[in-house]
């Protein structure tokens, strides 16, 4: 089914529709969350046909490109006058021969997300989300973080020209907020646990109009920036795709986005495999990883005490068990693993990372080496 407005199809858009991931109804391109008939996760759907029709991708991949936008055929966006850009993508996938080495890991390679204008992946969902919202024509966005993807939110709301609110928990530290509240950002404090903060979120967005852009799988505009990261490993391996890719993960839209970028450069016939996706959480917050190891489908809320270095993956799931629910399907889909690494593992990887590449990671990011060093 196609469901796209006259409007879209002389922009010659490709994206077509929003689908449920779990009863498959489908919806046009509007502002939609979640799933209006039974509140599963909402994927943008394309027109793959069309799109390899009309797209001449051999030269589109190697193309060079200043930014992501190179590949806006692949995202959700009306027109180029919509875009709002800080220069996000494109960040080096850096080969690390001696972490290789020691670990006997022959092509070992780390994607640096952050040379991103913000310093982290995020600026990929929300050059896309905020260009949605800039379409959308709403006056605000809203949020609830109070890390790296407020930070970025922020940045790209100023440079949009819309208001943007963080909704935060009342403990968290202010020097935390400083750099959100550089960028113009609003900050609100609530009394709640840190998963309650989106719920109110959800409440502001319905009230005020404001565009709800927190980064579980509320949005589904957002993943489709994360995505792009797989054309980009795509293109920096000499257009081949690695057998493994390891991600941290709180909710999990970077993996999913991450694999969906694959499975599309599979469908359109320009690789053979896609690689198998693997999940990394801390031990002191791991509700993914625990229901993959103890062969559950679904997965369920956090309960154990919160306690980590590796903050910028502390996700109960709370409120939103179904989404990571969907992250472990994907995981499993893609033939990969999930598992938890400790404080100690974390923070070795970290002074791996810095001592023999050159790369000082923050403790989530450093995941993946703990977990690569497990898995061998
Ligand atoms: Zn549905």
């Amino acid at each position: 089914m196609f469901i796209r407005t006259a409007e879209e199809i002389a922009s010659g858009m490709f994206a077509r529709s929003l689908k449920c991931v779990r009863c498959g109804k489908e919806y046009p391109l509007k502002k939609f969350y979640k799933c209006p008939s039974c509140g599963g996760v909402l994927d943008v759907k394309y027109d793959y046909v069309k799109l390899a029709d009309e797209v001449d991708l051999r030269s589109l991949f190697s193309k060079r490109g200043l930014n992501l936008w190179k590949y806006i055929d692949f995202l959700p966006i009306r027109k180029s006058s919509e875009i709002v850009s800080l220069g996000e993508g494109m960040t080096p996938l850096l080969k690390a021969e001696r972490l290789g080495e020691s670990l006997k890991v022959k092509s070992l390679y780390l994607k640096d997300e952050t040379r991103n204008p913000t310093s982290s992946f995020k600026d990929r969902p929300y050059t896309v989300g905020v260009s949605k919202a800039k379409e959308f024509g709403v006056k605000a966005a809203v949020v609830a973080s109070a890390g790296n993807a407020a930070a970025s939110l922020a940045a790209y709301s100023a440079r949009a020209g819309i208001k943007c609110y963080v909704f935060v928990s009342e403990n968290v530290p202010a020097h935390r907020l400083l750099e959100i509240q550089a960028y113009g950002a609003e900050v609100i404090r609530v009394k709640q646990v840190p998963d309650g903060v989106f719920r109110i979120t959800v409440s502001a967005s319905e009230k005020f109009g404001w565009y709800n852009l927190t980064t579980s799988f509320y949005n589904p505009y957002t993943v489709e920036g994360d995505k792009t990261i797989a054309y980009e490993i795509y293109e920096q391996m000499g257009f081949e795709v690695p057998d493994w890719v390891i991600i941290p993960v709180g909710v999990g839209p970077l993996l999913v986005g991450c694999y969906k970028g694959f499975n599309e450069l599979r469908n359109l016939g320009l690789v053979n495999e896609v690689p198998k996706m693997v999940g990394v959480q801390s031990e002191g917050c791991a509700p993914i990883a625990k229901a993959f190891e103890e062969n559950r489908s679904e997965v369920e809320p956090w309960k154990g005490e919160l306690k980590t270095v590796a903050r910028s993956i502390v996700n109960t799931l709370q409120e939103y068990p179904d989404e990571g629910t969907y992250t472990l399907q994907i995981i499993r889909r893609s033939k990969g693993w999930a598992l938890a690494v400790s404080d100690d593992e974390i923070l070795r990887a970290m002074d791996d990372l810095a001592t023999a590449e050159g790369i000082l990671a923050e403790p989530a990011s450093a995941t993946v080496i703990a977990a690569l060093r497990r898995l061998l």
